[in-house]
């Protein structure tokens, strides 16, 4: 089975630790997740790719009970499971939302680590992968 990305330019992760990939206003240095071509600060163009640091502390969470609404395409109706959800803090660079490993055993301030984890099976029998922060 191949596993490809949930997205594009999201995360680096098929060699090594995987990375979130931000972008970095060379302007006024605020960083952004995903990343974008102008800058929501300062409105600056010049937007370098920027790779996250893999390491945070959780600022919030909640629990999804429910399937999210479109574009989510994950698994709905009964082959949904419910999934941790929350705000990730990055060093001082950016807070990240983002998938948790799991919806038990979590504290606010907490170390979470980056990985990479299944989401879906496409229509092609590949395995879909998807970010997620888990707990250290
Ligand atoms: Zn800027």
């Amino acid at each position: 089975m191949k596993r490809v990305p949930v997205a594009d330019d999201i995360l680096t992760w098929e060699t090594g630790d995987p990375q979130l990939i931000g972008s970095r206003c060379k302007q006024c240095a605020i960083v952004t997740f995903p990343a974008q071509e102008s800058c929501p600060r300062c409105a600056s163009t010049e937007m370098a790719q920027h790779l996250l640091p893999r390491r945070g502390r959780l600022w919030a969470w909640t629990t999804q009970e429910f399937p999210p609404p479109p574009p989510y395409a994950g698994p709905t109706g009964d082959a949904f499971v419910p999934f941790g959800v929350g705000y990730v803090e990055l060093g001082d660079e950016v807070r990240v939302e983002a998938r948790l490993t799991q919806t038990e055993g979590l504290e606010i301030g907490m170390d979470m680590e980056l990985e990479v984890v299944p989401f879906r099976t496409d229509d092609d029998g590949n395995e879909v992968v998807t970010f997620a922060f888990r707990p250290l």
